[in-house]
């Protein structure tokens, strides 16, 4: 079942004593997220993931627009009619509660009909137990588990109710640096096994590229872009997501073309045929640098970093007003970490130029 968010908008009167006016959280967003996968929803603190999650699980009220479980438009529907499964960065799990009565907990809440018999409900809070492998630890309490386990009973917890869509706030913001990795993987491997669509919240970019089928980028309310990750990486639509995107980040020269040629500095360092002439900020991904003789961008080494497969080498460049630039190259042997300054040519396909105004990417 696919989710479909159409237009949505969310307006918050202005917070402070002093404040006038409203925020725009969320500003006519548009995107969906394909039955089955897993979509990354990612941007900087503050863009308005949180505000669209809450607005798809029905604990906010968009101020416009409309969202769609498949068919049907749930925009008005009460968040427990609406089949959603939440995880939040806390894990908001009952401290009183064993590991087994948190799982159990939103079963024995449904009424009605809804309610399953006592024996459904331990068969599908120990399925979901098992899911996450946390079978061995169903009569610990909260405070008796790691940060990684109690983020597992959470999803458990979610699972249980078998819900149509699974959303995901932070869910790896309070696990130290080797339990992210690990718990991520898991959470992949979960959302494959059920094939449960899932919209996985966080600002870590490295994060979303990682484990989603889809990424959408939010800027200040907006969306930004969304795709595939990787083809979000290579064909940024603007300078805010090829500066957002990549580790370490993309170095971004202030230039111009001239004649079809992009000129930083004085240097003319790669053909951009059609490019009209204007300013524009150049940038280029790490990876894009190649060191050569007579490589048309020189830089002033500062130093080369020995990183094991790759090398770093950081530098300078006067249309680099970052100050320095990253190269991450290949082989150790072709920089000499002695000399005072490297030459590069420039690899077209991770070299993409924006309006210097607009910050748009001029094709
Ligand atoms: P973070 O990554 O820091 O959690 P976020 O991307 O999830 O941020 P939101 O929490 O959705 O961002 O907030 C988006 C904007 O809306 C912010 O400017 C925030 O201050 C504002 N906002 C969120 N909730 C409210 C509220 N209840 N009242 C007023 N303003 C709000």
């Amino acid at each position: 079942m696919n989710i479909t968010l159409q237009e949505l908008t969310k307006r918050f009167p202005a917070r402070g004593r002093k404040a006038k006016g409203e925020t725009t959280a969320v500003d006519s967003l548009s995107f969906t997220i394909p039955d089955g996968m897993l979509v990354g929803l990612l941007g900087p603190s503050g863009c308005g993931k949180s505000t669209t999650l809450n607005m798809i699980c029905g604990l906010e009220t968009p101020t416009s627009g409309h969202i769609f479980f498949g068919e049907e438009d749930v925009t008005a529907l009460p968040p427990e009619l609406r089949g959603v499964g939440m995880v939040f960065q806390n894990y908001a799990l009952y401290p009183h509660l064993t590991v087994m009565q948190n799982i159990l907990f939103p079963l024995e809440n449904l009424k009605g009909k809804a309610r399953p018999t006592r024996e459904q409900m331990r068969d599908r809070a120990l399925e979901a137990a098992r899911l996450v492998q946390i079978e061995d630890l169903l009569d610990r309490r909260p405070k008796e588990l790691s940060g990684g386990q109690q983020q597992r009973v959470a999803i458990a917890r979610a699972l249980v109710k078998m819900p149509r869509v699974l959303l995901l706030d932070e869910p790896l913001s309070n696990l130290d640096a080797r339990l992210r990795l690990q718990t991520r993987e898991e959470i992949c491997k979960i959302q494959k096994k059920t094939g449960i669509t899932t919209l996985f919240v966080t600002h870590d970019q490295e994060e979303a590229m990682s484990i989603s089928d889809r990424i959408v980028v939010m800027k200040e309310g907006v969306l930004m872009q969304q795709g595939a990750p990787q083809q979000v990486y290579d064909d940024p639509a603007n300078l805010f997501v090829a500066k957002f995107l990549g580790t370490p980040p993309i170095n971004v020269f202030e230039g111009e073309v001239k004649g079809g040629m992009l000129t930083l500095a004085g240097q003319k360092v790669l053909p951009v045929p059609g490019a009209p002439d204007r300013r524009v900020w150049a940038g280029v991904r790490p990876e894009g640098f190649v060191p050569a003789a007579d490589g048309a961008l020189t830089c002033e080494l500062s130093r080369v970093e020995v990183l094991g497969r790759d090398v770093s080498i950081v530098c300078a460049h006067p249309a680099c007003p970052a100050g320095t630039l990253r190269a991450i190259l290949r082989s150790e042997h072709e920089v000499d970490p002695a000399a005072k300054q490297v030459s590069f040519a420039l690899r077209p396909e991770k070299t993409f130029l924006f309006d210097r105004e607009t910050e748009v990417r001029i094709p």
